[in-house]
C-alpha cells in the first residue's frame, strides 16, 4: 500500500470510530441520563413504581447496548485501532462497556435468576439456636457481648448455615458465569471481570501480594494486642481463640475492645456546615452539589449514602441520612469526595465517553482520602471545633483507623483469592480453600474438624462478584495521592498529621492531577499522572510504621 492509501484507511478508521461515537452518544447518552434520574427518584422514595421505572430503562439500555452488530463493528474499530489517540481511547472504553453486555442471552437470564434465588435464600434466611431464630443484629450483639464461649459458637455456627443451605445453588451459579465468559473466549468468569475493568489478575495478585508482605508484621502486632484482650475477657489462652471470639462473624471489621468514643465531640457539629467550609477552603466549592442533594432521613428513602453524576454535565447528587455523629462526618467527607470528582471538575471539553472518573477505585480512592479527616483532631481544631481532649482524641482515632485498615486489608485478601480460586477450579475442596486463606491471612483457627461451605455465608460472592480487591486499590490509591500532595503541595509535612485546611493548592493539585484526564488515562496511568509511580502498597504500609 502506498503512503496515501495507508493514511486514507487511517483516515477511514478514524471516520468510521468518530461515526460510532457519534451513534452512541446519541442513542445511548439520553438512555444514560434517564438511568440517572430514575436511579435517584426510586432511592428518594422507595416506591415499587419508581424502582419498576428504573428497571424498565435500564433493561433497555443493556438491550441497546447487548447489539451484536455494535459489537462487531466495536471489536473491528478497536483491532484497527484509530490513529486519533482520543478516539482510539473511546473506541476502547466502549468495547468493555458493550462486551460486558455479550453474555449469552439465556445464560444470562439462568444467572439472574439463579442469584435472585440464593438472594431470596439469604433474605429468608434466620439462624436458629435452641429453636429460637435470630435476626442479623441479634447474632451481632450477642458477638460483641457475650462471655460464654459455647453459646458463641452455637450462634456462629447457627449463622453460617446460610453456606450450606445455597451451597449447591452458588455452585451452580459459578458454573453459569464460567460458562457465559467461556463462550466469549475468556478462562473464566473472574478473569472476564477483571479484563472488564482493565485489570489482570496477574497484575491484581503482584499488587496484593506487596501488600501482604509489607503489612503482615504491622497486623500481627495489632492482632496480639486485641487478642490478648479477647482471651482476658472469655478466661482462656489466645491459642484457644476461634472465629466466633471475634466480633464480626467475617473479623471484616476490629473487635471493639477498646473504648472507643469519637461521637461525643460531633454531637453538636453541623456535620454540613463543616463541608461545606472544608471544600471551598480547598478550592473545590460543593454549594451546587449540596442544593441538589438529599441529605436527611425520611420514610421509604435509602438508609444508605451515594453520589451520582447524573447526565456528566454538572448535575452531580448525593443521597445521605446524616445524624451528628463521627461515622456520618466521615461519610459525608467520602461521598463529597466523590462529588468532586465528577464532571463539576472533569473538562467538559473531553468527549463525553471520557468523561467520567478513571476507574472505580480512583473515585473510591479520592472518597477515602477525604474521609480520613473525620478522625483528626487537628483537622476539627483547624475547622473551629472543640477538642475538649484532643490527644486522647487522637489515640482513639488512630488506632481505630490502623486496626479498621489492617483487618479490612487481610480479608480483602481472602475475598480475592478465594474467589480468584473459586472460579479458576470450582470443582476444588472449597471448604477447605476457604479456611487455608482465613487461617494464613486473617490468622484465625479453623474450627477443629470443621468441614462447611463456611464462604457461601458471604452474599458478596453472589451480589458483588470479583469486586472486593477495588476497595483495596482505593485505599492504596488514596494513601499514594495523599503522599504526593504532602510531597508536592504541603512541603514534605508529615502525612499522618497533614490535614488540607484553607488550602486551595490542594484543590488545584486534584483538579490537574487526578480530575483533568477523566478516563483518558488507565487507573495505573492515573496512578503515574498525579503521584509519579505505578499503584503500589507502600505509602499504604508507611500509615503503620512507628507504631
Ligand atoms: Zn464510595
Amino acid at each position: 500500500m502506498s503512503g496515501f492509501a495507508l493514511a486514507d484507511a487511517k483516515n477511514s478508521i478514524d471516520d468510521r470510530a468518530r461515526h460510532f461515537i457519534a451513534e452512541h452518544e446519541a442513542t445511548i447518552r439520553p438512555l444514560e441520563i434517564e438511568v440517572g434520574r430514575r436511579w435517584w427518584l426510586a432511592n428518594i422514595s422507595g416506591k415499587e413504581d419508581d424502582f419498576a421505572r428504573k428497571q424498565q430503562i435500564e433493561t433497555e439500555l443493556d438491550l441497546k447496548l447487548a447489539d451484536r452488530s455494535r459489537f462487531d463493528e466495536l471489536s473491528a474499530l478497536r483491532k484497527e485501532k484509530p490513529s486519533d489517540p482520543l478516539l482510539a481511547r473511546q473506541i476502547e472504553v466502549l468495547y468493555l462497556q458493550y462486551l460486558a453486555k455479550q453474555l449469552d442471552p439465556k445464560l444470562l437470564e439462568q444467572m439472574v435468576a439463579k442469584a435472585n434465588a440464593i438472594e431470596k435464600g439469604f433474605n429468608v434466611f434466620r439462624p436458629e439456636v435452641n429453636g429460637k431464630q435470630w435476626t442479623d443484629n441479634e447474632v451481632r450483639r450477642l458477638l460483641k457481648s457475650s462471655k460464654d464461649s459455647r453459646e458463641r459458637r452455637q450462634v456462629w455456627e447457627a449463622s453460617k448455615r446460610v453456606g450450606s443451605q445455597v451451597e449447591a445453588e452458588l455452585k451452580e451459579l459459578v458454573a453459569l458465569r464460567n460458562e457465559a465468559a467461556r463462550k466469549l473466549g475468556r478462562k473464566n468468569y473472574h478473569a472476564l471481570q477483571l479484563e472488564l475493568s482493565e485489570q489482570s489478575q496477574e497484575q491484581v495478585l503482584k499488587l496484593f501480594d506487596e501488600l501482604d508482605t509489607l503489612t503482615r508484621d504491622h497486623f500481627q502486632t495489632a492482632k496480639a494486642e486485641f487478642d490478648a484482650i479477647l482471651a482476658r475477657y472469655f478466661g482462656i489462652p489466645i491459642d484457644e481463640l476461634r472465629p466466633w471470639h471475634y466480633h464480626d462473624p467475617f473479623f471484616q471489621e476490629p473487635p471493639a475492645v477498646f473504648a472507643a468514643d469519637l461521637d461525643s465531640v460531633y454531637a453538636k457539629v453541623d456535620i454540613l456546615k463543616l463541608c461545606r467550609d472544608f471544600y471551598a477552603g480547598i478550592g473545590l466549592p460543593i454549594e451546587d452539589v449540596i442544593a441538589r442533594s438529599d441529605l436527611y432521613e425520611k420514610a421509604g428513602k435509602s438508609p444508605h449514602a451515594f453520589c451520582i453524576d447524573v447526565d456528566r454535565e454538572g448535575d452531580v447528587r448525593v443521597l445521605a441520612n446524616i445524624v451528628p455523629n463521627e461515622q456520618w462526618m466521615s461519610t459525608m467527607l467520602h461521598e463529597l469526595g466523590h462529588s468532586v470528582y465528577s464532571s463539576k471538575n472533569i473538562p467538559a471539553s473531553l468527549p463525553y465517553v471520557l468523561r467520567t472518573d478513571a476507574h472505580i477505585l480512583a473515585t473510591e480512592g479520592v472518597a477515602m482520602q477525604f474521609e480520613r479527616f473525620s478522625k483528626s483532631a487537628q483537622w476539627l481544631q483547624s475547622m473551629g471545633v472543640a477538642v475538649p481532649d484532643p490527644r486522647s482524641f487522637n489515640e482513639t482515632a488512630s488506632k481505630m483507623r490502623r486496626n479498621q485498615l489492617l483487618i479490612f486489608s487481610r480479608w480483602c485478601q481472602v475475598m480475592l483469592r478465594f474467589e480468584m480460586g473459586l472460579y479458576d477450579d470450582p470443582t476444588q475442596d472449597l471448604n477447605r480453600l476457604w479456611w487455608d486463606l482465613v487461617e494464613r491471612y486473617q490468622q484465625i483457627r479453623r474450627p477443629e474438624g470443621r468441614d462447611a461451605p463456611d464462604y457461601g455465608s458471604k452474599i458478596h460472592i453472589v451480589s458483588a462478584p470479583c469486586y472486593y480487591h477495588n476497595y483495596m486499590m482505593g485505599e492504596l490509591f488514596a494513601c499514594q495521592v495523599h503522599d504526593a500532595i504532602v510531597r508536592d503541595v504541603l512541603d514534605g509535612a508529615e502525612p499522618l498529621t497533614a490535614i488540607y485546611v484553607g488550602n486551595q493548592r490542594v484543590g488545584d493539585f486534584m483538579k490537574q492531577r487526578v480530575f483533568a484526564p477523566g478516563r483518558t488515562l488507565t487507573w495505573n496511568g492515573l496512578t503515574r499522572h498525579a503521584t509519579g509511580e505505578d499503584l503500589n502498597a507502600r505509602a499504604f504500609a508507611a500509615e503503620f510504621k512507628g507504631g
